[in-house]
């Protein structure tokens, strides 16, 4: 094996003989243990001696793969690996290191040094070969410098391999004039012809693999026939939003048989890829823009569209025969024709990047079309946007570059009449089009879209192909272009200078909004002049400013919000992040990173699962989930809740770094699978996330962190019978769906004894308890048959009160779920709707039944509750489940950070001694119960909301809050004064006062009653009678007098031993 290693590889082996006995006793194994460790240590760390480093492409950067490595006087090369690194093993001493690659200067560096111990690092850039002279370059070692390569100008030696360098890398082009910088011609694509869908897919392909770099291919969905809707991203940074870089996008073959659009953006990546890095203006509009390129939105029409079409239909519309320049929400007219897969995969698209501008490429006519493009009456005459200006702005633009189209008759043979002056139009101007994209992109999005129109032909023959380019060519550049004016900036909160994602930013006399990205940045087109632009943001004060938009370029204009402060009644909204020492700023910004952007999605990124997906029954689950608290014992702890109605065990798991303490101050998650037997999917996904987390812990700081704030406790299965049933690959059986006695355990969860007709089944009996033990500030079950996540009550008729949190949070899981969100359930056999927006409903509108566990951990758990369900298959086959835990491990995670947002708190006395047990009443409605220490934890959808904490003797406290979708909760103190204000004087006067007036009261009772009792004794004729009832009537009120504050009094002292509110304020309405 080691020489085939040597000989065949790039790795070095040797073998080693450990012990001359070759099976020894098991006792023996700590003492070979003890023996080898330091060496094999050792032989390890040799791994890092010697030379190291990266071969790169000159021209962009991309990684070169097998690539020789030869080292002089050593008869054994090396090849880079697939990211061009490579590691040669040497001894120290100095080298002379060559790097040979086909179609690439080869390039050697003399004198390279190597020391004892960590490599030496040495980079090499090589220049592709062009038309000059093949040979090699040699350069000196430098070790302050560790790449060779010609970067510098100065260096003469690199001046020829500059000019090289501009060729392509692709070598298909040989037109390269080796010019001097001012004759600076672009290359030109070289590619005209119609690329049908696979050819159109390979073209795409070799130009994000060629321009890894700066090219990045990624899909937005399918068409109805299942092809890919792709989407080429074109920038410095391809495959990320750069706060401050603006995103554009062009769409083009919307309408099949118009294919112009389609050829013109593969020419446009071919021009773009080929010319970065040696033709300024792409360089330029590319280092500074992240520009997405669809080549085709419909590209099942485009398949049936036949060349040579003039102005026909075959193919126009997407295979299920609807325009899809006809089906997007209309702002006038209500579109009845059903959303294509083509559209809602452009509205998600669009809805996820923040596009700036935009425009969509059509045929059959030559001019630019701008918003609106209809509108009430569906007449034909001019519908303003109020971003009229802006829009004939952009659209000149491109119309100006465009000599035929400027000239403003577009198709004299076809259309005799038509002139667009300028080459521009206003939609509804020219005809009315009713649920068209681009009105869709202004009014729903940040982003201002176009419609071009680029020729009267809708399918010209190839050969006409390269005629369109030189015309569209100064257009289709200048029109991106358009992206960068106006004013653009940040919304940051001037305290820690972070960006305020979601805040508006809107400009005087203009009716047309635009909101920040998750980073707080934003852009506004606007043509030159002066404006008065204001941003605004929930819990800010706005902001005004005046800016003024040059003729040239973009005006940068940032804005610095301030948190809105106390008001003069002391009731202001609290600041999140007011009150809190430096850990917990931290902690903030953890959470903020996590919750904005592509902070989750980073996390998913950077950990690995590493399993073989398999479903477990319950034998096997019990041994997985012991191997986990054996492996890990620091962090996990098992429980038992109790057992099944086969005595099997319902299992529940802590992951916490403390998982045997209470650690109130801690919010603390529930996650439960496998309520329905014959749905196991969750109990896997459980299981897997489970063992995710803690091989995570220590190795993940970004876990390691969330495990340490947050109790984590998963159910993984709490119908272990029913499981043992339930058959793999059963879609829809219900077999093993309820326990053993054959109840479905969704509909045995009563929390109101009158409403129960027999004892609970014991699985539900064990979570009910875990449920009633409250403390939880957060659900979530997982249960299969759908694809979508459901909020309580699935009780029929009423809301819940915390509807919007729990829709919230359902939003939230939905939205980190790939395709949960879009809201197709998919379930054909079932009884399941096809379209629910954003995967989200109201369990009750699925299938409303009673007893349901969410309903209960709502209404007697006073913990939010949703369902997830993971699929359409009650029981896929077991090769789908890395498949679903790739869909659900971002939306699982999502929810341990969810779990700290809100509001939280201690609430505590005067003195500092924290309450237990005082209510804490959400918006008047929901309530939650204080901890051990003091403490609460309610989770509420963003906005702002009010709290008031009860607690038995105390004044009620009241607070209102603003809840952030991106911020943890902040601690908030809330500190009950004694209840000084009793007939709104201190306590302290209040009860001396009492106990005065009681004092002087029994006194003067005794006086009456000891001068009555003698005078009765002393007169007994009538008159003396009536005097008598006289006096009883003067007793009898004063009695009533003492007697009613006496009932005053122990009201008050009642009020201590009972936790109603409305009692103090039936107090206070009474005196
Ligand atoms: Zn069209």
């Amino acid at each position: 094996m080691q020489d085939y290693n040597y000989l065949n590889g790039n790795c070095l082996e040797i073998t080693m003989e450990l012990s001359c006995c070759k099976f020894p006793l098991a006792s023996e194994l700590k003492k070979e243990w003890d023996n080898n460790r330091e060496s094999l240590i050792a032989y390890l760390e040799q791994v890092h001696i010697g030379v190291r480093g990266y071969v790169k492409e000159a021209t962009n950067g991309t990684a070169l793969p097998d690539v020789r490595i030869m080292v002089a006087g050593i008869n054994h090369n090396l090849t880079t690996a697939q990211f061009g690194d490579y590691y040669r093993l040497l001894l120290p001493g100095t080298y002379n290191v060559s790097v040979i690659a086909t179609g690439y200067m080869s390039m050697t560096v003399v004198g390279v040094q190597v020391v004892e111990g960590k490599a030496t690092e040495l980079n090499f850039t090589l220049a592709p070969l062009g038309n000059e002279p093949t040979g090699g370059i040699t350069v000196p070692f430098t070790p302050t410098t560790t790449t060779a390569g010609p970067i510098t100008t100065s260096d003469p030696d690199s001046t020829s391999i500059e000019t090289s360098s501009t060729t392509s890398e692709m070598g298909t082009s040989g037109a390269n004039e080796s010019s001097t910088p001012q004759e600076h011609q672009p290359i030109q694509p070289q590619d005209f012809r119609h690329h049908h869908y696979n050819d159109m897919e390979l073209f795409l392909r070799r130009y994000s693999n060629g321009f890894r770099s700066i090219a990045h291919l990624y899909s937005i969905g399918k068409s109805a026939e299942d092809r890919e809707l792709y989407v080429m991203v074109i920038s410095d940074n391809p495959t990320v939003h750069e706060p401050g870089e603006p995103e554009f996008k062009y769409i083009a073959n919307m309408h099949g048989n118009e294919v112009v659009g389609r050829e013109l953006l593969l020419n446009l990546i071919e021009y773009l890829c080929r010319n970065y890095g040696s033709d300024p203006e792409v360089t330029q509009l590319v280092n500074t823009t992240r520009i997405h390129i669809m080549p085709s939105m419909n590209p099942d029409g485009y398949e049936i569209a036949r060349e040579g079409d003039v102005r026909g239909y075959t193919g126009r519309n997407n295979s299920n025969n609807f325009d899809l320049n006809r089906n997007f929400p209309d702002q006038f007219t209500t579109i009845t024709e059903p959303r294509q897969p083509e559209t809602i995969a452009v509205m998600n698209w669009l809805k996820s990047n923040p596009f700036v501008l935009s425009a969509n490429l059509h045929g059959g006519s030559l001019v630019v079309n701008y918003p609106y493009d209809d509108d009430k009456q569906g007449r034909t005459e001019y519908s303003k946007c109020p971003d009229d200006k802006v829009f004939k702005q952009v659209a000149r633009a491109y119309s100006q570059e465009n000599a035929l189209m400027h000239k403003g008759h577009p198709c004299e043979d076809l259309y005799r009449s038509e002139f667009f002056e300028d080459g521009i139009t206003n939609g509804a101007n020219w005809y009315n089009v009713p649920g068209g994209m681009q009105d869709w992109n202004y009014l729903n999005t940040n982003c201002f879209e176009v419609t071009i129109e680029l020729g009267c032909v809708k399918y010209p023959k190839a050969q006409q192909l390269p005629l369109y380019w030189d015309q569209n060519r100064r257009a289709l550049l200048q029109y991106i272009q358009q992206v960068h004016r106006g004013v653009k900036g940040m919304v940051i909160d001037i305290k820690d200078g972070t960006g305020i994602p979601n805040a508006t930013i809107t400009v005087e006399e203009i009716d047309h909004q635009i909101t920040t990205n998750l980073a707080g940045d934003y852009w506004r087109l606007l043509v030159p002049g002066t404006y008065h632009l204001t941003a605004s943001a929930q819990g800010y004060n706005s902001v005004k400013i005046y800016a003024t938009v040059p003729e040239e370029g973009v005006e940068l204009v940032d804005f610095r919000l301030t948190r809105v402060r106390s008001d003069p009644n002391g009731q202001a909204p609290m600041d999140p992040r007011a009150t809190q020492d430096p850990a917990e700023e931290v902690f903030q910004s953890f959470i903020k990173d996590l919750s904005l952007g592509q902070g989750l999605e980073q996390l998913v990124q950077s950990t690995v699962t590493e399993s073989s997906f398999r479903y477990r029954r319950y034998k096997e689950l019990s041994e997985f989930l012991r191997g986990l608290t054996f492996n890990f014992p620091k962090i996990t702890s098992l429980h038992s809740l109790g057992q099944s109605v086969e005595y099997r065990t319902i299992w529940a798991l802590e992951i916490s770094n403390k998982p045997d303490e209470p650690e109130t101050a801690e919010p603390k998650i529930r996650l439960v699978g496998g309520i329905h037997g014959n749905a196991p999917v969750g109990t896997e996904l459980l299981l897997e996330f489970a063992a995710f987390l803690c091989i995570n812990y220590g190795k993940n700081p970004i876990i390691t962190r969330l495990i340490n704030e947050t109790r984590i406790v998963i159910l993984p299965s709490i119908n272990p019978d029913g499981r043992e049933l339930a058959r793999e690959k059963q879609c829809t059986s219900t077999v093993g769906m309820t326990n053993t006695h054959g109840k479905d355990l969704d509909t045995d969860f009563f929390g109101n004894a009158s409403q129960r007709l027999v004892e609970a089944q014991p699985e539900t009996r064990a979570v009910m308890d875990l449920i009633l033990e409250r403390g939880f500030t957060l659900s979530v079950a997982l249960d299969g048959g759908s694809l979508l996540a459901t909020y309580p009550y699935d009780k029929p008729v009423q809301p819940v009160e915390n509807e919007e949190t729990l829709k919230y949070l359902a939003n939230v899981y939905a939205r980190n779920h790939p395709k949960m969100h879009l809201g197709d359930t998919g379930c054909p056999s079932n009884d399941q709707m096809g379209n629910i927006p954003d995967g989200v409903l109201r369990a009750a509108e699925r299938q409303s039944h009673m007893g349901s566990m969410k309903d209960f951990s709502v209404d007697f758990g006073h913990c939010p509750e949703i369902t997830v369900y993971t699929g359409c298959c009650l029981f896929p086959p077991a090769v789908q489940l890395a498949t679903l835990w790739a869909e659900n491990r971002k939306a699982l995670l999502s929810m341990l950070v969810e779990v700290h947002k809100g509001v939280r708190g201690v609430v505590k006395d005067k003195s500092g001694k924290p309450i237990v047990g005082a209510m804490i009443v959400l918006n008047g409605g929901v309530r939650v119960f204080t901890a051990e220490g003091g403490y609460f934890h309610a989770l509420l959808a963003p906005g702002n909301h009010n709290i008031e904490a009860v607690a038995d003797g105390y004044q009620q406290q009241r607070q209102e809050v603003v809840v952030s979708s991106y911020e943890a909760a902040s601690s908030i103190i809330i500190e009950f004064d004694m209840d000084n204000r009793i007939f709104g004087l201190p306590r302290e006067f209040v009860v001396a006062t009492a106990a005065a007036s009681m004092t002087a009261l029994v006194v003067t009772a005794c006086i009456i009653w000891c001068v009555c009792s003698a005078k009765s004794n002393q007169q007994k004729d009538g008159f003396h009678r009536l005097r008598q009832h006289r006096d009883d009537y003067e007793d009898e009120i004063r009695l009533t007098s003492m007697g009613s504050k006496k009932s005053l009094l122990s009201n008050e002292f009642q009020d201590e031993s009972e936790s109603d509110e409305d009692t103090l304020y039936a107090n206070a309405d009474k005196l």
